[in-house]
């Protein structure tokens, strides 16, 4: 009888293939970083958001978005979508800057661990309404949020540095929006938008459709995975 599981196991996904939301850093009043041609990171996140979101439509995944116009949506609604939706990966998509403009390279975060370990560390005023988090989680929660994240994130790394991108970064992160969920969770950052070269590659639409299509590739396979695998992995 319990032989049988794998087959359930299967077919259950089969017929109820897993989510995927997609989040498009930023929006409306909330900018983002600036490129080097004075593009905003909000309208390149949205245009790589909805080139995953067509690349991944290939696959035997849903796919879901927390914003799909250049509109402002709260942390907490985004955070509010995953547990509506509960995804099997959250992916936050944005892209960098920094102070010295010479960084280059993608960089992907996963929630730190000791958020998900403090009991009452997720309790947090929502400014823009309607969440509701439980400040204590249980085992399985916290290996998916932060194991799960974590290996969700180095396989990731590995894949797309075997694909020719650079990944400068596979680190835990504090941003609220990966440590407001209770599921796989993972913050893309496409690479450096205010450098000199990697800014103006970035700012090409067939580099950012490689990056799409490279992203749902790996997604695709690493989030149709149980979490249960990759906790034990
Ligand atoms: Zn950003």
């Amino acid at each position: 009888m319990f032989t049988m599981a794998p087959v359930w196991f299967s077919l259950l996904y089969f017929f109820q293939p897993v989510t995927i939301l997609i989040d498009a850093g930023h929006g409306g009043t909330n900018l983002g970083a600036e490129a080097v041609d004075g593009t905003w990171e909000k309208v390149l996140t949205l245009d790589l958001a909805q080139r995953l979101e067509r690349a991944l439509s290939v696959y035997p995944v849903r796919t879901e978005m927390t914003r799909r116009q250049d509109v402002h949506v709260g942390l907490w609604r985004r955070a509010e979508m995953v547990r509506q939706i509960r995804p099997a990966c959250f992916v936050s998509l944005h892209f960098n800057a920094s102070p010295l403009k010479s960084r280059t390279g993608l960089e992907l975060y996963f929630p730190r661990e000791d958020l998900a370990k403090s009991p009452g560390a997720r309790l947090r005023a929502p400014a823009d309404g309607g969440l509701l988090v439980e400040g204590y989680l249980s085992r399985l929660q916290k290996e998916t949020w932060t194991v799960g994240s974590r290996n969700l994130a180095r396989r990731l790394a590995w894949r797309l540095d075997a694909a020719g991108f650079r990944v400068a970064q596979v680190a835990p992160a504090a941003f609220d929006v990966i440590t407001a969920t209770d599921t796989r969770a993972l913050l893309v950052e496409g690479g450096f938008i205010d450098h000199e070269r990697e800014g103006w590659k970035i700012l090409e639409p067939a580099y950012r459709e490689q990056l799409a299509v490279n992203l749902a590739r790996q997604l695709a396979t690493l989030c149709i995975e149980p979490v249960e695998n990759q906790i034990t992995w």
